[in-house]
């Protein structure tokens, strides 16, 4: 591509680094948005584009977008992504993956990488033969282990605290919530909120997903499309994203939108202004399902990893989530453009503690 310092401008990265290995074909990229709060961290997206560009654009997207996540997730972490342009269910073996790994180990640490669509734990394990800058290893490897339990539990702290806000309680128990996914998270997520008394509507395109939920919860199961028109009070998207649109905003019923699917919003500020017009609270994308993130990072505390501090870290975003919703009903905002504001400030905060920047703001030479 010729224009890539136009793109790296335009969002200010920091750095764009493209790996090659010709013995196994590796071709990686890994974007660097923004380092203030430390080492930039982000998941490998292992798959097949149509072009190199189209590669580029989705680290690029992928990248920055993580540099919002991981300061409104308070921790000390920046923003990257990596993808690796290969098919992982015929391409991905143990010698791309250990390439990939030298090509991660050549950043010495400015990129820390973990999972995404096309990796798991188990290539990790593969990828730290040859780096120590990597995260969300099984736990028998001193990681966080999977996701998906942390990213559940985010969920649902965050839809509560979001409930004492929207419903001035945060007990769902006399609550109905519809939740379109029965996957990892949906799952888990109907599982919490069956436990504590709410009566939860599933769907799934899926009907071994449908079935194990139908088998093991006390769920009601519905057809993939009622699930916009559902009269409930809360609506759970955690299977696909630009779900919430033009179409189907018009549909719903509820009050409160608290689900963990990435980009929920087709169009962000055009369907966050619609959904605010209907009196509808957008629980943030970003913010509800960061607790795989904040779960991972803890793999780098310094006494180790544990699971039950993790935890009660990935349950502060109960509290990222009410703060976000403040800030958009006292300034009369969408809940995205105040987790924006949120998640900068954080950003802006740090730049002034570090002392490179005081320097900088000072004038002095750094
Ligand atoms: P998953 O693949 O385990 O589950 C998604 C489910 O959605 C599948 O069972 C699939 O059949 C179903 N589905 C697909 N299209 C559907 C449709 N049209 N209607 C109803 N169901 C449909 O994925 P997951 O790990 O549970 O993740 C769910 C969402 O949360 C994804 O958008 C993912 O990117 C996001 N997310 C996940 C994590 C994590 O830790 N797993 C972290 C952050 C964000």
């Amino acid at each position: 591509m010729s224009n890539v310092f136009k793109l790296i401008e335009k969002d200010e990265f920091e750095e764009i680094a493209y790996g090659y290995d010709k013995k196994t074909g590796l071709k990686s990229i890994v974007a660097i948005h923004d380092t203030t709060l430390g080492p930039a961290f982000g998941g490998t997206r292992m798959m097949l584009y149509d072009n190199e560009e189209e590669a580029l654009k989705d680290c690029l997207k992928l990248a920055r977008a993580m540099t919002y996540k991981n300061a409104a997730a308070n921790i000390n972490f920046g923003g990257g992504k990596a993808v690796i342009i290969a098919d992982s269910k015929t391409q991905k073996d143990e010698a791309l993956l250990r390439a990939y790994g030298r090509f991660i180990d050549g950043l010495a640490g400015r990129f820390i990488a973990g999972v995404d669509v096309g990796t798991d734990e188990n290539d990790m394990v593969i990828v730290q033969q040859e780096t120590d800058h990597v995260t969300a290893l099984p736990t028998y490897y001193g990681g966080a282990g999977s996701t998906s339990g942390a990213t559940a539990y985010g969920v649902y702290q965050g839809m509560k605290k979001a409930a004492e806000i929207v419903f001035d309680n945060p007990n769902l128990a006399d609550k109905s919530v519809s939740i379109q996914g029965a996957g990892n998270i949906g799952y888990r997520l109907a599982d919490f909120l069956t436990q504590e008394g709410a009566e939860v509507y599933i769907t799934d395109i899926d009907e071994s997903a449908l079935q194990k939920a139908s088998e093991n919860l006390d769920v009601k199961i519905v057809e993939p499309e009622s699930i916009y028109e559902l009269d409930v009070d809360i609506f759970a998207p955690c299977a696909l994203g630009a779900i919430l649109n033009d179409e189907t905003i018009p549909k719903l019923k509820c009050e409160l939108i608290a689900g963990s699917a990435n980009n929920q919003l087709k169009d962000v500020e055009k369907h966050s202004e619609m959904l605010k017009k209907r009196n509808i609270v957008y629980g943030v994308d970003y913010i509800l399902s960061a607790g795989g993130v904040i779960n991972n990072s803890q793999q780098y505390n310094p006494c180790g990893y544990n699971k039950e501090a993790a935890y009660q870290k990935v349950a502060k975003i109960g509290d990222t989530m009410k703060k976000v919703i403040e800030i958009a009903q006292s300034n009369d905002i969408t809940t995205c453009k105040a987790a924006k504001m949120f998640a900068e400030d954080r950003l802006e905060l740090s730049k002034r503690l570090n002392k490179w920047y005081i320097k900088a703001e000072r004038g002095i030479k750094v």
